[in-house]
């Protein structure tokens, strides 16, 4: 019988590596995979080699996992991915990556996307001065990103960042060094988006 190692977080387990899904907890021990590197349940060692559909179902659902996604939404940032030039599973990450939700947590506003939806639902967080509350938007460039200007928000904010201080922020985001706010100064590249995920594999089971 597996032996209780005590609260843990079982997220990641399944597909294998980190994904960085709990804020703070993921730098801890607390991690499930800094604990055991191998899938969670009795028979993990007797499971057959992944099909090329489990495969890249797998990766597909990786994606929905990260940036919190549920099918449809999915299947509409697909669409709107093929609508584009270019590779279509670059397009995709790349719409991902615009996600307001993931450029607050970038931002180190809050410490993962799950965090950061719930501050853009609470409306705490500003576009160019104006309050947006929908997780989804995408970020423009030139957009500028901060809290709202209460005593609330900026306390929210402020707290966050200096216990994420360290972490490294994208390069299409410049944060202001004494305020809490950052901009986007051009559109995430491929190479931007820290995922690792193989976006082929994902648009070949999407385009069955
Ligand atoms: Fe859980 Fe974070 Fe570890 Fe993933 S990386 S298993 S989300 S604690």
């Amino acid at each position: 019988m597996a032996r209780y190692i005590g609260p843990q977080c079982r997220l990641c387990r399944r597909e294998g590596e980190k994904l960085f899904l709990k804020g703070l907890r993921c730098d801890t021990v607390k991690c499930a995979i800094t604990k055991r590197k191998y899938p969670p349940g009795q028979f993990t060692w007797g499971r057959s080699k992944l099909s090329k559909y489990g495969v890249q179902f797998r990766e597909k659902q990786k994606t929905k996992r990260f940036y919190g996604l549920l099918e449809r939404q999915f299947q509409n940032y697909i669409k709107k991915a093929e609508r584009q030039k270019g590779n279509t599973g670059e397009n995709l990450l790349i719409i991902l990556e615009r996600r307001l939700d993931n450029v607050v947590q970038l931002l180190s506003y809050a410490p993962s996307r799950k965090t950061a939806r719930q501050l853009i639902r609470h409306g705490h967080i500003t576009v160019n001065g104006k309050k947006v509350d929908v997780p989804s938007y995408l970020v423009r460039v030139g957009d500028v990103i901060k809290p709202k200007n209460c005593e609330t928000s900026l306390n929210i904010v402020k707290s966050n960042i200096e216990l994420l201080k360290g972490r490294n922020i994208s390069a299409w985001i410049e944060p202001k060094a004494d305020v809490p706010e950052g901009v986007v100064t051009q559109l995430p590249t491929r190479e931007d988006v820290s995922i690792p995920v193989q976006e082929q594999l994902i648009i070949e089971l999407c385009s069955k």
